[in-house]
């Protein structure tokens, strides 16, 4: 989207204008948001990040065929001092996940944001992509008004002879004192009217439908649906990680879990073509993808395990086998975060789900790397992560058959108990630096998510 995100504020304003987090004003000089094109959008949005939000344009557009969802956040909006950082960070990943929906601008709006939408973009595809925007709370689709309480009437009355509720409240509030109207005398009109067509009864405790009217600079924003958003922080404020990414139905859950905690991801895969077929590639591609849709464009690594995994079944005892493939992927893991600039690894590891996850061989995975080995899912249930991966959509993906390379040539009876001592031992009379080398050399790397990756905010 090309946009003049570094336009001054407008002393003339009305004090009582929306904030616009972004966007460009109906009209400026700018077209305001043109679809957003990959990599124009990286550019816009690291002029965003650099620019405090008092230099961004004055006010939201008013046009009255612009459609307007009012956005929720609730931790972005708690971490006080540090509120303008997360909350440019929401607005940048927002405007990344609704690209090509037609969106005219994304803006602050009173502690929360608003985000406008010209008709010809697809609303129901806009609804589903911000419920899965990571720091979205909740949202309502709305309707816009010009200060005209008649107008806001008849969309009401509409509502109300739909029916589907049994008591309701009407909640005004009016964020631009100039309106003729008080909050209270809106809502006593507007109830009166809704009482009379839906039969329901007002309720201001505990009402089944309530009905909002927020009245702000020469406009009215209505709305009374509901949508909820996946909460959590949003994507890029909570530090960079490196999930190793099997075709199981664990890692990419684990994945979910660090985007929601605000982690940037790049994925890691291993597979052990040519010595088995690339089903396991083409998996990792697929669930790679759906972690990232709309929220990440970031790297797949996909590197050869097979080549380290020949030298030790044939030189190290068998029941090690797994331990010694496992120590090394996190051996290799550790160098491609070292090259990519990522703080952490992260696995879908769970306590003892399988032999080679009792809390002894988890130990001595710690003890192979420096970096932190972030296990989300460590106290998790099956069933709890299976749960998960339907409602992320990546079960079907996750449960159809690949040749897994942990999978090559197993352990009949695998170590649960290892030391270290013992690992160290075998290890020393391994050598696989060459073998590392040789991975990490034909390690290939696809995009997933899209082109380039979005800028990263700046700590503040
Ligand atoms: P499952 O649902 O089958 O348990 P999983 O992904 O948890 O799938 P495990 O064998 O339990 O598979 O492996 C534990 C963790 O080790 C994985 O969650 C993943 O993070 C990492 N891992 C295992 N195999 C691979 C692989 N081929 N490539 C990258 N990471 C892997
Ligand atoms: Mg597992």
């Amino acid at each position: 989207m090309r946009e003049e995100s570094g336009g001054r504020r407008d002393p003339g304003a009305p004090a009582a204008a929306p904030r616009p987090a972004e966007g460009a004003a109906e009209g400026a000089a700018e077209p305001a948001g043109e679809d957003l094109a990959p990599g124009a959008a990286s550019r816009a949005e690291e002029e965003l990040l650099a620019t405090e939000p008092e230099d961004l344009l004055p006010e939201a557009p008013r046009d009255p065929a612009l459609r307007s969802t009012i956005v929720h956040y609730d931790e972005v909006g708690l971490k006080r001092g540090n509120r303008p950082y997360f909350e440019r960070a929401l607005v940048r990943n927002i405007r990344h996940a609704l690209r090509g929906l037609s969106v005219a601008g994304v803006w602050r709006l009173y502690g929360r944001l608003r985000v406008d939408q010209r008709p010809e973009g697809d609303a129901g595809e806009l609804e589903r992509r911000l419920s899965r925007v990571h720091g979205i709370a909740h949202f309502h689709p709305a309707e816009r008004f010009p200060w005209d309480i008649d107008a806001v009437e008849r969309k009401v009355a509409e509502w109300a002879a739909e029916g589907g509720f049994e008591s309701f409240a009407i909640r005004c509030r009016r964020l631009e004192k100039h309106f003729p109207l008080r909050s209270q005398e809106v809502e006593v009109r507007l109830g009166a009217r809704v009482g009379a067509l839906s039969g329901a009864r007002v309720d201001l405790d505990h009402p089944e439908r309530t009905f909002h009217v927020l009245v702000l600079n020469q406009e009215i924003i209505v709305h009374w649906r509901r949508v909820e958003g996946p909460g959590g922080l949003p994507v890029g404020t909570g530090g960079r990680v490196l999930l190793l990414l099997s075709g199981g139905i664990d890692s990419p859950v684990a994945g979910e879990r660090l985007l929601r905690r605000g982690c940037h991801l790049q994925f890691l895969h291993f597979h052990s073509s040519p010595f088995t077929d690339r089903s396991s590639i083409d998996k990792a591609i697929e669930l790679a993808g759906i972690v990232a849709e709309h929220r990440l464009r970031t790297k797949l690594h996909l590197a050869p395990l097979g080549i380290l995994q020949r030298k030790i079944v044939a030189e190290a005892p068998e029941p090690w086998r797994v331990i010694l493939y496992r120590r090394n992927m996190l051996r290799i893991a550790a160098v491609i975060a070292r090259r990519e600039r990522l703080a952490a690894l992260a696995t879908g590891e769970n306590l003892a789900q399988v032999a080679s996850q009792t809390l002894e061989n988890l130990a001595l995975l710690d003890r192979t790397v420096e970096l932190p080995v972030l296990r989300p899912l460590l106290s998790y249930d099956k069933l709890e992560i299976m749960e998960e991966a339907r409602s992320i959509g990546t079960y079907e993906a996750s449960i159809a058959p690949h040749s897994d390379c942990c999978g090559y040539l197993l352990p009949r009876r695998p170590v649960v108990a290892g030391t270290l001592e013992e690992v160290e031992a075998i290890e020393s009379r391994l050598d696989l630096t060459a073998e590392i080398a040789e991975v990490l050399r034909r390690t290939e790397v696809v995009r997933v998510g899209g082109e380039d990756e979005p800028a990263e905010p700046a700590p503040e």
